[in-house]
Order: structure tokens, then sequence, then C-alpha cells
């Protein structure tokens, strides 16, 4: 499957290189600053290749090409770190340690994020958890019903 390509009129394309440009030598300049070495041998380098320039939706959430795979674990739901990768790379700079569990199959959860902003997790049997791994609901034809949950008073 090829990505979907978004037509940019020329000359905002061109200024948009442009910059990328001349971030990219200014990038070159701070690495030689910091090494203490002469920016010379990496800037004639870059200049001796050709450079195209790729722009990636990092909104589109079925895309996780470009995005770190590595779980992390803040509750009881592992979530995906991510943070944005490298061509080729499948971690960030973060998780370049990290190695995937030796879990044969873990159950995989599908975020849904209500129009409040909440996020949710969905099994594939429909049900709905929290971040805590509580089950609070069903989803089901795109549509989130959050249980009621009322505590019952004691009787004497
Ligand atoms: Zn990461």
């Amino acid at each position: 499957m090829s990505a979907p390509s978004y037509p940019i009129p020329k000359p905002f394309w061109d200024a948009v290189e442009n910059v990328l440009m001349v971030k990219s030598k200014e990038l070159i300049k701070d690495i030689a600053r910091t090494l203490n070495q002469s920016d010379k041998p990496l800037m004639e380098a870059f200049k001796a290749k050709k450079h195209t320039f790729h722009l990636v939706d990092m909104e589109d959430p079925t895309d996780n090409k470009f995005t770190c795979e590595a779980l992390v674990c803040q509750h009881a739901v592992a979530h995906r770190c991510r943070k944005p990768v490298l061509l080729g790379q499948k971690v960030c700079p973060e998780h370049t340690t990290w190695k995937m569990p030796a879990v044969q199959s873990k159950p995989e959860l599908k975020r849904i994020t209500t129009h409040e902003g909440e996020a949710y997790f969905v099994d594939s049997l429909m049900n709905v958890y929290t971040a805590d791994f509580e089950r609070v609901g069903t989803f089901q034809d795109g549509e989130l019903t959050l249980f009621e949950i009322e505590q019952e008073e004691e009787y004497v």
C-alpha cells in the first residue's frame, strides 16, 4: 500500500524545502561546534548529496510506520510510545534499548477517544476498559455505552 499524497502548491513547497535546507545547515554547524570540529567536511558531504524531503502525516491514527513501537506501562494497560522515529527505525531515541516482551500472544486493545478527550480501550469482544483495566462499558456500532454503577446502600 502506498502512502497517500496531498497536492501542495509549488511556491509553498519551495519555501518549506528552503527552510529545511537552512535548518539542516544550522544543525551541521551546531554538531561541528559541539564536537569542536570544523563544519567544512560535513557541510561538503551534505552539499554533495541531492536531498529530497518527505512530509509525514503524524495525525493519521492508522499509520504506525513513523511512530515508536515501544510499549509504555504507566497504567494496567500498556500503550505504544508513538513518538516520531527516524526513517527505518522502529523506536525513538528514548527507547533504543527497549525490547519487545517475550509474551507469545498478548491481548490487543483498540484505543478510542470520546469527544471530551477521554481515552478508553476496547477488546475484541467490544468490552470497554479504562487505563487501569477496569471494565466500564461496551462499544458497538461506533457507540460507547458506559456502565452507570450505583453503590447499593447497606440494609440493616
Ligand atoms: Zn519511544
